[in-house]
């Protein structure tokens, strides 16, 4: 009679009995085995900064080339400051604190669209720690409608499913910084979300300190047990596009020449780029408490995206959106090839109606959509996009509503 050489059954107990060389193992047993090896394994992914291989800050900024177009500056502040705060996380382990060094947040300043969340989701993903992205217009005050300050903890918790040691040591982008700065110093703000008030919150998160979480997030769950986590070691990455800082920088920096052999100085500066020179002064004229930019010690900008750039971020990075569809359609059989032109068009396109990096993809998929549908049902084996076949696709549709998505 037939039986699990592990656990002893017998066939019929069993719902299937594989028979090996000198053996049989049953379902059952081979669940239990499977689930013995999923926690071996997760024992040696846990997050153990002695295990993980530096990359030198060189080594990073390839890293992100892959991915990322341009932004060579905002590229080399982040490689350090990633390659520092993972100096820091050694130092940590090894307790040794003779000369501490203090936590490098990352401060991106840059229209949207123009790479931010890229650049930090490229970071974790180079990492592999756990991320997460939120909204800072969501935040605010304990007590006010919205989202808690700890909730970007919660999102944390979740996108490490709920290993804490690991959100410990994760990334969160905090998007639309710029959002909650003081009213008053700043008119673009109509949202009462109480700033300040948010400010002083986040600032507890960015120095680090241990903060109960609810781990479903809201208040809707009043029954939930809270989990401590340790924002010590969280890097926080922050972007916003502070619409109309290059006036102030432009102010500080005229105000500066004024004074000393004004005129010449002047012609040093790029106005194109008043970016090129943000201080953290600026963000304080903006409307961030002084603390908070005490806090995000590394400032950088991100430039905007010119149309070369725009026409490299399309066939460049390593999973670029045409690469993208190539591999799509090779899993059907077919090889697709767009022509320069009708590159060239889709770029004109997304500068025409001022959808940048972001209209790229909504573009092609319009272009690609009837193709997409028909073409894996059909014999053809071979497409050529061509600039005729382009604008055909795209003129059938009302670009408007790309823009409102
Ligand atoms: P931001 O956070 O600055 O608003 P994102 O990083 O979300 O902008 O960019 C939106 C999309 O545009 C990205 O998903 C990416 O496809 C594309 N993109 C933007 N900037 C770049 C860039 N520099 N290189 C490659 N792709 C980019």
């Amino acid at each position: 009679m037939d039986r699990c050489s592990f656990c002893g059954r017998e066939k019929k107990d069993t719902n299937l009995l594989i028979a090996g060389i000198s053996g049989h193992i049953c379902d059952s047993c081979i669940e239990q085995a499977h689930t013995i090896i999923e926690e071996e394994n997760r024992g040696k992914d846990d997050f153990n900064i002695d295990q993980i291989t530096l990359l030198k800050p060189q080594e990073i900024k390839n890293y992100l080339d892959q991915f990322v177009i341009g932004q060579d500056v905002a590229k080399k502040y982040l490689s350090v400051a990633v390659y520092n705060h993972y100096k820091r996380l050694i130092q940590t382990s090894q307790n040794d604190e003779d000369v501490e060094i203090e936590k490098s947040n990352i401060i991106l300043v840059g229209e949207t669209g123009t790479g931010k969340t890229l650049l930090a989701r490229t970071i974790a993903r180079m990492l592999h720690v756990p991320f997460t992205i939120v909204d800072a217009t969501v935040l605010t005050e304990a007590g006010y409608v919205g989202e808690d300050i700890e909730s970007l903890l919660t999102r944390l918790l979740q996108a490490a499913d709920y290993d804490v040691k690991a959100a410990e040591k994760g990334i969160v982008f905090i998007d639309e910084i710029d959002k909650i700065a003081r009213k008053g110093d700043n008119p673009s703000i109509t949202r009462d979300v109480s700033g300040e008030g948010v400010q002083q919150g986040l600032l507890k998160l960015l120095e680090g300190s241990v903060v109960n979480v609810p781990p479903q997030g809201g208040r809707k769950h009043p029954e939930q047990k809270m989990i401590p986590v340790d924002t010590k070691n969280v890097l926080f990455i922050c972007g916003g596009a502070f619409n109309g800082i290059d006036k102030k920088i432009a102010q500080r920096l005229n105000a500066k020449v004024v004074g000393y052999s004004a005129s010449r100085d002047r012609e040093y500066f790029n106005k194109d780029n008043m970016l090129e020179y943000i201080a953290p002064q600026d963000l304080r004229s903006f409307g961030l408490i002084p603390e908070i930019i005490g806090r995000l010690p590394v400032l950088t900008y991100l430039k905007p995206l010119n149309r070369d750039a725009l026409r490299r971020i399309l066939t460049e990075p390593k999973n670029s959106i045409i690469k993208q569809y190539i591999k799509l359609f090779e899993m059907d059989g077919i090889s697709l090839e767009f022509e320069e032109p009708a590159l060239q068009y889709i770029v004109d396109k997304a500068i025409e109606f001022g959808l940048g990096a972001r209209g790229l993809r909504s573009i092609c998929e319009a272009i690609m959509m009837d193709a997409m549908f028909d073409m894996p049902s059909g014999k053809i084996t071979e497409l050529k996009i061509d600039k005729n076949f382009a604008q055909q696709k795209l003129e059938k549709i009302n670009l408007k509503i790309l823009k409102a998505s």
